[in-house]
């Protein structure tokens, strides 16, 4: 037996439900469900005030999919965007407790990592590259995808967000340069 429990929601309440759905969705990138650019920008500002307080440091790793428009020309962008999919979800699951995973555009996503020096930055970014080499995506006639990410990692001194992220670019264009499929630590 099914007992309905019929509850009637008052209008301004549902208005507020409403209001903060949408407003949560305002962060969430829609394809991958992780959080989206402008979260990031405001995150990323609020991160470096903190560092700047004397609160915690941060490391930021800029994370960009090898090789992404081929896989799209290869199996077609439908499976391009489950491979995002993927991906962002084996970011997430890698990542530790406090860091954030972002889509910053396209096939690159960002991950702050709070309090992260440089070698535990690099020890969790490193995880997620193995991730994905190893994670298992399948076309539509069974066979493995390859999928692999390279990644830049720069952390916080007395930055501007720009300057974090320069540095970070740095780095993963090192990281594209030097063969893919690999990390790059940004010196400083
Ligand atoms: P690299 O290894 O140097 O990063 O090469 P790449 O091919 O990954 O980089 P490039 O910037 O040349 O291509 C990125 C591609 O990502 C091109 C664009 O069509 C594709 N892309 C961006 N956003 C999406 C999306 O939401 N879905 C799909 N399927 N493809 C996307
Ligand atoms: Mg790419
Ligand atoms: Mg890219």
């Amino acid at each position: 037996i099914y007992l309905a429990k019929v509850v009637r929601v008052e209008p301004s309440l549902q208005a507020a439900f409403a209001h903060r759905d949408a407003e949560r969705m305002a962060y969430i990138d829609g394809l991958t469900q992780v959080a989206n650019r402008r979260r990031f920008d405001l995150d990323l500002s609020d991160a470096l005030r903190n560092a700047q307080a004397g609160a915690r440091a941060v490391s930021l790793a800029m994370v960009d999919i090898d090789h992404f428009k081929r896989l799209n020309d290869t199996y077609g962008h439908q499976t391009g965007d489950a491979v995002l999919r993927e991906v962002a979800a084996t970011i997430k699951a890698n990542v530790r407790g406090d860091d954030v995973v972002y889509r910053y555009g396209g096939e690159e996503f960002a991950v702050l990592l709070p309090d992260a020096d440089a070698a535990q930055a690099a020890d969790v970014v490193e995880r997620v590259r193995a991730a994905v080499q190893t994670q298992r995506i399948l076309d539509d006639r069974g066979e493995v995808i390859e999928v692999t990410v390279s990644v830049g990692v720069a952390r916080s001194l007395a930055d501007e967000p720009r300057d974090l992220l320069a540095a970070a670019d740095g780095a993963l264009y090192e990281a594209k340069d030097g063969g893919r499929n690999r990390v790059v630590i940004a010196e400083r």
